[in-house]
């Protein structure tokens, strides 16, 4: 720093105070020395009377003796005015009083350029703050990486948008490429990046080099591209889903009209089915479009923390009515002291509503579901970090060959039976994308004839 350069190394004030009096002494005798050595010879050589020697000898010696006390408190003075000038602007003297013309010149200037320097090092400094504060602020994530591609900062928005995700995201080749790109064209280079894990995400980076260093610049795209692909999904899974039932509904609406115009018997049964059937298009609409919202966020993962256990016990005593048609019921073991999660209630509601309703819907009749909530470090498969919730019911089971392909939309291993339960084969896509976002794990077990065990993993900290 230039102030440290100026007070320690260029002007040392200690150095100075303590040869102040050395070197007026050092002055005064040398002074003192020629006109001795001088008198001296005039005095030897009988050049000079000894008195008028003498006394020429004592004014050149009290004339050298004022000198040196004057040259030596100017120094004294010096170190002083050195010691003050580490203090800020505002408290640096504005004069000087050294008493010899020369130094005082030097003291004076050294005032004017410390005083100078002081204020530009002051507005350096405020505008580098202010600098500092805009980046920090910045809506968008920016990175800071040094000569060998380590991140050495990054704003409030990089750290809320990628946490442990950073490395990662350095690691993408398409980015190390824009970063070699920038850092040898010195040019600032712009990169598509699409991450997969831990959820998709689509960006697009700015490399920026600036001396040594690179800045990378986010822009997070992927909101929208996920509503460009959720109305995409909308169009193409709805018109698909929809359009049996409705020609369905077309059909039955005509038959009503026309050949089943004064039959009430079949008017009956016909608006029956059709009330279903169009309960059954509500609810295909309702999960797709919940299915949408949650997947729009997916890539922000919770912040309100949850305590698990009252969310649970409420959803299972809202299972009561659909328990008791299909006579089963559910055994609930969950821990007081669970940690709590960082979670969004309302999803993870959907997620365990969703599992509850499957093990009713397939599970055997006169049945029971079990529901166990447990930390993660009870089962080696998970992170210890995390909480466990599963539903185990003790129906029919899965075949292997289906189970990785449950949570896709609208896949169901019987569809008969899954529209005679009522269901929408959506309701696994949700656990999932809601599983994701908390950045969780969804394992299912299943033995055929036995039954299945849906296993949620969230973590403690997002
Ligand atoms: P659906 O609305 O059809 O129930 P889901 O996405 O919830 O859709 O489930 C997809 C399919 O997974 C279901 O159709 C069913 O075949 C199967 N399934 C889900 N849960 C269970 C379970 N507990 N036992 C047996 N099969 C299940």
């Amino acid at each position: 720093m230039a102030d440290a350069g100026l007070t320690t190394k260029t002007l040392n004030d200690k150095a100075l105070s303590d040869k102040a009096w050395p070197a007026a002494l050092a002055f005064f005798l040398a002074l003192g020395a020629l006109p001795t050595i001088i008198f001296g010879l005039l005095v030897a050589f009988h050049e000079l009377a000894l008195l008028p020697g003498l006394i020429s000898w004592g004014i050149c010696l009290t004339v050298a003796l004022g000198f040196g006390i004057l040259l030596g408190r100017d120094m004294a003075v010096m170190a002083q005015l050195v010691r003050s000038l580490r203090m800020s602007p505002d408290e640096l003297p504005k004069t000087t009083n050294l008493a010899v013309p020369g130094m005082r010149l030097l003291g004076q200037e050294a005032i004017n350029l410390v005083r100078a320097e002081r204020l530009n090092q002051a507005r350096a400094s405020d505008r580098s703050a202010a600098d500092h504060a805009l980046l920090e602020r910045l809506p968008d994530p920016l990175l800071r990486l040094n000569d060998s591609g380590a991140v050495i900062w990054r704003n409030a928005s990089a750290i809320a948008t990628f946490g442990m995700e950073t490395a990662a995201l350095l690691r993408h080749p398409d980015l190390r490429a824009a970063l070699g790109e920038a850092t040898s064209s010195g040019t600032p280079v712009r990169q598509s990046i699409a991450l997969t894990v831990p959820v998709p995400r689509h960006l697009d980076a700015t490399v920026i080099p600036v001396g040594g260093l690179a800045y990378v610049l986010i822009a997070d795209r992927t909101r929208e591209r996920n509503v460009e692909k959720m109305r995409a999904d909308f169009i193409a899974n709805s018109s698909h889903e929809l359009r049996t039932p409705l020609a369905s509904l077309i059909g039955f609406i005509e038959t009503l009209r026309g050949p089943a115009a004064d039959d009430v018997e079949a008017q009956q049964r016909f608006l029956g089915i059709m009330a279903e059937q169009a309960h059954r298009m509500q609810r295909v609409i309702e999960d797709l479009l919940s299915l949408s919202r949650i997947e729009i966020n997916e890539h922000q993962p919770p912040e309100t923390v949850l305590f698990l256990p009252p969310l649970l016990e409420r959803i299972a005593a809202g299972m009561e009515p659909m328990l008791q048609t299909n006579h089963t019921r559910i055994e609930l073991s969950i821990p007081a002291d669970l940690p709590r999660i960082p979670a969004d209630a309302d999803q993870l509601a959907q997620v365990f509503t969703n599992l509850l309703d499957n093990a009713i819907k397939y599970g055997k009749r006169n049945g029971c579901i079990k529901v166990i909530a447990a930390t993660a470090s009870t089962d080696d498969r998970f992170a210890a970090n995390g909480v466990l919730v599963s539903v185990t019911d003790d129906g029919a089971g899965i075949a292997r060959e289906h189970i990785p392909r449950l949570t896709e939309r609208f896949y169901r291993v019987d569809k008969g039976r899954s529209r005679s339960v009522g269901g929408t084969g959506l309701g696994l896509a949700i656990v999932k994308h809601v599983v994701n976002r908390h950045r969780g794990r969804l394992l299912i077990d299943s033995v055929e004839g036995q039954g299945t065990t849906f296993t949620v993993w969230l973590p403690t900290r997002p």
